[in-house]
Formats: C-alpha cells, sequence, structure tokens
C-alpha cells in the first residue's frame, strides 16, 4: 500500500470514527430525552394515581355521608310515626271507648267529630310518611300468593257504602284474566286501588264509577291492568301534568271542598313504579275520567291462602270473637306509655278478657316467668329492656310459653318482620280497633305446652 493509500485509509477511518461518535452522541441524547419522557410520563401518572386516590377517598365520604343522611331521615321517620301513633292511638281508642257508654245526641255528635277528625289525621299521617319513605328509598315491597279475585273484590267492598250515599253505581268487570292466583304486595296494589276509587267517588257527583281488571302474560311474567273510570267533574288539560305531582290538587278550591292532600297520586304513581308498573290519565271536563294503572305480578306456584277474615267496620266485636278471647285465660299488656296501658287494659275488659299491664321489658320478664300468661301484647320501644329484648328473654323462660303479639306504633312491614323473627307470633299496629284486637286474640292459637 503505498502513502497514498495509507493517508486516504486513515482519513476513512477517522471519518468512521468521527461518525460513529456522532452516532454514539446522538444515541447517548436520545436516550437522555427518552429516559426523562419516561421519568416525566412515571411522574404524571403517579399524580393521577394519587389524584384519583384523593378523589376517590372523597367520593366515598361523600357516599358515606349521603348513606348516613338516608339513614338518618329513615331513622327520624319512624321516630316521628312512633311518636305521633303513640298518642294517637290513646285519642282515637279512648273515643272508640266512649262511643260505648250512654250518651246524649248532643255527645255522640262532639264523640263522631273528634272520631272522624283522628281518622283523618291518620291517613294524613300516613300519606306523608308513606310518601317520605318511597322518597328516602325505603319502601319494602311483599312478595307474596294472594288471590287477585279477592283482593280487588274486598277493596270495591270497603267503598260501596261510599258510593251508595251518592247514588252512585260501582262495579267491576274481569277482562282476560289468566289466573287468580298470583304473587306480588297485595297490600300496595289495594292501597293503589283504594286511592283511585276515594277520588273517583269523591269528584263524581252521578253516574258510574266502574272498575275494569285484566291480567295479560308478558315476557316471563303477568301484568295486571286495572282501569278506574267515572262520570265525574273530569280534569283540564293543562292541569293534568300537576296530578302526579306531590301536593298538588287540581285547584286549590278542591282543598277546601273535598279535603285532601294532593298526595295520593303522587304515591299511587310511585307505587306502580316501584312495582314494576304505571299510572295514566284520560279525562275531559264535565265528563269524566279514567285513571289506569298497571304492576308485574308473577304467577303463584299453587293457589294461594284463603282471603283474610276481613275486619268488620263497626266497633262492636262479635259474640263468636268475644266468646273465644274470653276462654284465653290471662293477657299481659306491657307498654311504657300510661295512656296505652290503660287503654289496653280497658279494651281488653270490654272484650271480656282478663288483662294485667307492666310498665317494662324487666317486669315482663319477671311477670310472665310465673308461668301462667297466656298472652303478651308487646310494645316495641322502651326503656331498658325493649320489647325484641324482652321477647328474646321470656323465650329462654323455661316455662308453658305465651303468644306475643307485637302491638307497636312502629307500623311499617319492617316492623313486623322484624317482630317475627324475634319471635313473636303476630303484629298490631298503633292505632288499631278495639274490633281488631278482639279479632287478633280471638285468632291466637291455644298457647303451647
Ligand atoms: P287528594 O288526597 O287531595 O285527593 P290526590 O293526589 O289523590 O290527592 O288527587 C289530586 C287531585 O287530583 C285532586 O285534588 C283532584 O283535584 C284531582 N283528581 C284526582 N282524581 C280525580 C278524579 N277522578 N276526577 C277529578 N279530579 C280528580
Amino acid at each position: 500500500m503505498d502513502e497514498t493509500e495509507v493517508a486516504k485509509y486513515t482519513r476513512r477511518i477517522e471519518r468512521e470514527r468521527a461518525a460513529r461518535a456522532e452516532a454514539e452522541r446522538l444515541l447517548e441524547e436520545k436516550s437522555l430525552a427518552l429516559f426523562q419522557a419516561n421519568r416525566s410520563l412515571q411522574q404524571l401518572a403517579d399524580d393521577l394515581e394519587q389524584q384519583v386516590a384523593e378523589r376517590t377517598t372523597e367520593l366515598r365520604l361523600a357516599l358515606d355521608r349521603a348513606e348516613a343522611s338516608t339513614r338518618a331521615k329513615s331513622e327520624f321517620l319512624a321516630m316521628m310515626s312512633h311518636e305521633i301513633r303513640t298518642p294517637l292511638n290513646g285519642i282515637l281508642g279512648m273515643t272508640q271507648l266512649l262511643e260505648t257508654t250512654a250518651l246524649n245526641t248532643e255527645q255522640s255528635d262532639y264523640l263522631g267529630a273528634i272520631q272522624s277528625s283522628g281518622d283523618t289525621l291518620l291517613v294524613l299521617l300516613n300519606d306523608i310518611l308513606d310518601f317520605s319513605k318511597i322518597e328516602a328509598g325505603y319502601l319494602d315491597l311483599e312478595h307474596r300468593d294472594f288471590d287477585l279475585d279477592e283482593a280487588v273484590s274486598s277493596t270495591l267492598a270497603l267503598y260501596r257504602p261510599m258510593a251508595e250515599r251518592k247514588s252512585l253505581v260501582l262495579d267491576h268487570t274481569w277482562g282476560s284474566v289468566l289466573t287468580t292466583h298470583v304473587r306480588g304486595d297485595r297490600t300496595r296494589l289495594r292501597q293503589v286501588l283504594s286511592n283511585l276509587l276515594a277520588n273517583a267517588i269523591k269528584f263524581t257527583a252521578e253516574g258510574r264509577v266502574h272498575v275494569n281488571v285484566s291480567l295479560r302474560e308478558s315476557a316471563d311474567a303477568f301484568t295486571l291492568d286495572v282501569a278506574v273510570e267515572d262520570t265525574g267533574i273530569g280534569i283540564p288539560k293543562d292541569r293534568m301534568d300537576r296530578l302526579f305531582k306531590a301536593f298538588s290538587q287540581v285547584d286549590s278550591s278542591t282543598t277546601r271542598q273535598f279535603g285532601g292532600t294532593g298526595l295520593g297520586l303522587a304515591i299511587s304513581a310511585r307505587l306502580c313504579h316501584a312495582m314494576g308498573g304505571e299510572i295514566t290519565v284520560m279525562s275531559q271536563v264535565g265528563k269524566g275520567s279514567v285513571f289506569r294503572f298497571s304492576v308485574a305480578l308473577e304467577p303463584a306456584p299453587c293457589a294461594a291462602a284463603p282471603p283474610l277474615a276481613p275486619v268488620p267496620a263497626a266497633n262492636l266485636v262479635s259474640g263468636s270473637a268475644r266468646q273465644s278471647v274470653r276462654n284465653k285465660r290471662l293477657v299481659l299488656v306491657v307498654d311504657d306509655d300510661r295512656i296505652n296501658r290503660t287503654l289496653a287494659l280497658a279494651m281488653l275488659d270490654r272484650l271480656g278478657v282478663i288483662a294485667e299491664s307492666v310498665a317494662c321489658g324487666e317486669d315482663a320478664v319477671t311477670r310472665v316467668s310465673a308461668g301462667d300468661v297466656d298472652i303478651v301484647l308487646m310494645d316495641l320501644q322502651m326503656p331498658g329492656l325493649d320489647g325484641m329484648q324482652t321477647t328474646h328473654f321470656i323465650r329462654g323462660l323455661d316455662i308453658r310459653q305465651p303468644c306475643i303479639i307485637a302491638l307497636t306504633a312502629n307500623a311499617y312491614e319492617s316492623d313486623r318482620q322484624r317482630c317475627l323473627a324475634a319471635g313473636m307470633d303476630d303484629f298490631m299496629a298503633k292505632p288499631f280497633r278495639l274490633d281488631a284486637l278482639g279479632e287478633k286474640l280471638a285468632l291466637m292459637s291455644a298457647p303451647s305446652v
């Protein structure tokens, strides 16, 4: 290799070295940039993760607060219901007792007014509590087998006297009905139908209130369609949208003329919705209205239980009920409220039952441990041992066990379930009627040995 070639070769080597050095520098620069970008990304990811964690904690706290506030609201409602029902039970119960004493016409009229005001107050209380409970998301729906024919007919029977007083025809027809044995919430279904019937009769001066019921199969369930049609005053088109809103009446003169809270339809609409259906209305002023509602029901696997014995409206106990109640030996009333104790004892006396009372759970356990008590009427909320704890102690006693009936101002379905789960045999919500108490005691089976 001559000198020129060596020089050329050396230059080429140097160029290549320089190029490699440049490539390495570039690589290093890019690696550094990549490393920094990566670090920024990591930082960003860490920041994001922290933000998500903080937000999750905030949301969890907010959720906890919302749940606590819903719980507090529902507890407040239950407490309010209890506190209002307790004195109302005293007022309505004592009024019923007074009604059975010798009264002159004037006194009878005054007493009738107290009774009807008390009844109105109770309806109002139930409506407000029902509505608030639904709004708070605490509606308990029953899933029990019942007979649709009985549920509809018995509801109509309740409104027949009201229709007759206004000389209205009240009748019902069945559309296509696959079966009358269904499963669902009989009480809530009757509540919606009752509300529509009461309104139809209230707002109809003459003519007819007609109910049509049909049950069709849809998907794997049944849909019940009920139409309540009247020939009443009708509802103006521009007022229809208010109907299902709470506390709204079509016009304010309605309240003065017919009473009511404007809650009935709002509750009915929410109940239908909760039962998987809806409620609609068609109306013409001066001609009448048709309210239609649907609810989803399930088929009942076998024939429903026989219909419940209707509670007679009169406040006198039938002879047979009185007789079978009398056969029970001893009833113990457990209630911390003095007036309610006095009332229960007076009612039991009217029913011809031997009764005693105690004011707290501790005394109830002591009294029952003697072994001669047949039926206990148990209040739930009491200072010291409450009704549930008292029941627990009584059930643990080695004695002939009494029947325990909760007699309480805690009137929700969930309360009934809690009472049965705690070992009680039955449940009665305050305020109760003398007649209903008599029926309940008569129905109680003979105490177990
Ligand atoms: P309320 O307890 O006041 O009757 P509702 O929610 O049941 O409350 O009814 C709200 C209003 O809707 C009533 O005050 C009345 O103005 C109107 N309305 C309801 N049903 C009928 C009907 N069948 N015919 C005419 N108006 C009705």
